[in-house]
């Protein structure tokens, strides 16, 4: 949709005042936007992605246990368990029917780098629903857009091409 036309249904719409011609005014502005709305989206998925990427095999699946906390004259001792069957992009694959525990301990290095991972996890999992909303959302529009060709009385083919149904006249 060329600026030109908006630009002309634009002024057309306000010269005459006519409704119908706002609204289609409104049709072809919002329908001018598409490409650039679309073009967005799969920056996003772009952006989203890349950032998935990063964290490949850094996030762990896990859950903090502590042992020995509070308990006088002993040092707090970190673990991270997994559940049965768990896989964890950072400690592996388990046993069959088995967990992984990975033993940390005290080091506050180690600590910290295991509470990252783990939070790093949960990242990852935001992100991919992120990512899986937009692509629902991209699904859908191609429904809707067949859905907009349709009530124009054109009709999608393969190639994304719209043409007129039936070859009739506009
Ligand atoms: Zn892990």
């Amino acid at each position: 949709m060329s600026d030109r036309l908006i630009d002309v249904m634009a002024d057309k719409a306000t010269a005459e005042s006519h409704k119908r011609e706002r609204e289609v005014a409104r049709v072809a502005k919002m329908a001018a936007g598409c490409e650039a709305a679309l073009l967005d989206s799969l920056a996003e998925v772009e952006r989203l992605s890349g950032e998935l990427v990063a964290l490949d095999g850094r996030t762990c699946t896990g859950r903090e246990y502590w042992r020995d906390k509070d308990i006088a004259g002993k040092e707090a001792k970190l673990y991270v368990n997994h559940s049965i069957d768990q896989v964890c992009p950072l400690h592996g694959t388990p046993e069959p029917g088995k967990r992984i525990r990975q033993y940390v301990g005290t080091d506050l290095s180690a600590i910290r780098e295991a509470k990252e991972a783990i939070e790093r996890e949960g990242t990852r999992r935001r992100l991919e629903s992120e990512l899986a909303k937009i692509t629902r959302g991209l699904r859908r529009c191609e429904y809707q857009l067949q859905e907009f060709y349709g009530l124009l009385g054109f009709e999608v083919q393969e190639d994304g091409t719209a043409v007129r149904r039936g070859g009739g006249r506009w």
